[in-house]
C-alpha cells in the first residue's frame, strides 16, 4: 500500500525537518522550474507542493514562459546553482521543443540535483556512493524494504532498462546483494526469466504485459508502470491474477507513485544537510 507507506515516510521526514529547523535554524528550500503551462505538470506540481508542505520543506514553483530560450533557462539554472538559499532544483517534463531537457537537467549542480539524474550522481551509484538516488528507483527500494525480506542471494529480475528506472533500480538491488537480471525488448524467453524472480520490478510501460501466471509463488512484485487504458490507470503486471501468486505486490495506482513523491523530499533533506555541513565545515548534530 503505497499511500500507507508514503504516510509513514512523510511522518519520519517531518520529524527530521523539525530537527533541522531546531539545529540549523532553517529548512530545505526547493525550486521547481517549469517551462510553459502543461496542465498535467501543473497538477503534478500541486501534489508535490502538498507533499512538501506536509513534511515542512519550502517548495516554490518558478513558471517560465513557453517561449523561454535554452540559453535563458541555462542562465536561470546557473543563478539557482549559485544561490545558497536554494538547496534543490527540479525541471518538469515535458519541456517545449526549443529546450534540450537532458542538457538543462544535466546543468543543475550535482549537490542540488534532487532527481539524481545528472551524470555525476548516476556515476556515483555505480560506485555505491550516491547520496541523491533517483526518486522512482528509491521508491521501489522502499517498497521492497517494507516487506522485511532480505535481498542477499535473492533472484531479482528487472524488466526495463531506462536511465530513470530500470538501470538505477538494478544497481540498487545489486548493492543489496541480490542477483540481478535486467530484461528489455531484445530479451529472449522473458517468461522464463520472470518465473525465476524472487523479486520482480516491472518498468515497461505496457498495460498488463506481465502475466499473473508468470509470477513465482511468494515473489515480491513492484509494478512501476503507469498506463492509461480507457479512463483507468493500470500497471505493467496483470494485477488480479498476479495477486493469487505473489507474496507482496504493489497496486497501480497507489503503489510506487505516492512513495516517489516523498523520495523527492527525502533528497531535498539530504541535499540540505550536505550543503549545510559543507558551509559550516561541520555535520548537523544528531
Ligand atoms: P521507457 O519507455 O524509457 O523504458 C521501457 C523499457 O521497457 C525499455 O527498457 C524497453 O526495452 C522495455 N521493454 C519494452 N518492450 C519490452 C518487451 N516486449 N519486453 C521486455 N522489455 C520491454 O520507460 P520508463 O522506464 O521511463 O517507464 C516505464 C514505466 O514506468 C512507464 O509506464 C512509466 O509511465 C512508468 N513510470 C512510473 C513512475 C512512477 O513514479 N511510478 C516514474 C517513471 C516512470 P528497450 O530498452 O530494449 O527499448
Amino acid at each position: 500500500d503505497g499511500r500507507k507507506l508514503a504516510a509513514q515516510l512523510k511522518q519520519q521526514l517531518k520529524q527530521e525537518v523539525l530537527h533541522l529547523r531546531g539545529s540549523t535554524g532553517d529548512v530545505p528550500r526547493i525550486i521547481n522550474l517549469m517551462v510553459g503551462q502543461d496542465p498535467a505538470a501543473q497538477s503534478y506540481a500541486r501534489s508535490q507542493m502538498k507533499t512538501a508542505d506536509e513534511v515542512g520543506v519550502k517548495y516554490e514553483l518558478l513558471n517560465l514562459p513557453e517561449n523561454t530560450k535554452q540559453k535563458e533557462l541555462l542562465q536561470k539554472i546557473d543563478q539557482l546553482n549559485r544561490d545558497s538559499s536554494v538547496n534543490g532544483v527540479i525541471i518538469y517534463k515535458p519541456v517545449p521543443s526549443q529546450i534540450d531537457y537532458q542538457l538543462a537537467a544535466g546543468s543543475i549542480s550535482a549537490s542540488k540535483d534532487l532527481e539524481g539524474i545528472n551524470a555525476l550522481n548516476l556515476g556515483k551509484m555505480i560506485l555505491g556512493e550516491a547520496a541523491m538516488i533517483p526518486c522512482t528507483p528509491a521508491a521501489v527500494m522502499e517498497h521492497i524494504k517494507s516487506t522485511g525480506v532480505l535481498l542477499r542471494g535473492k533472484e531479482a529480475v528487472v524488466v526495463g532498462r531506462s536511465e530513470i528506472v530500470g538501470k538505477p533500480v538494478s544497481l540498487l538491488l545489486l548493492k543489496e546483494h541480490a542477483t540481478v537480471t535486467i530484461c528489455h525488448s531484445a530479451t529472449a524467453k522473458l517468461e522464463e526469466q520472470i518465473k525465476r524472480a524472487d523479486i520482480l520490478v516491472a518498468a515497461v510501460g505496457k498495460p498488463s504485459f506481465i502475466k499473473g501466471a508468470w509470477i513465482k509463488p511468494g515473489a515480491i512484485v513492484v509494478d512501476v508502470g503507469i498506463n492509461q487504458v480507457g479512463d483507468k490507470i493500470v500497471g505493467d503486471v496483470e494485477f488480479d491474477q498476479a495477486c493469487q501468486k505473489a507474496g507482496y505486490i504493489t497496486p497501480v495506482p497507489g503503489g510506487v507513485g505516492p512513495v516517489t513523491a516523498v523520495m523527492l523530499m527525502n533528497n531535498a533533506v539530504t541535499a540540505y544537510k550536505a550543503q549545510w555541513a559543507q558551509r559550516e565545515s561541520a555535520p548537523i548534530k544528531k
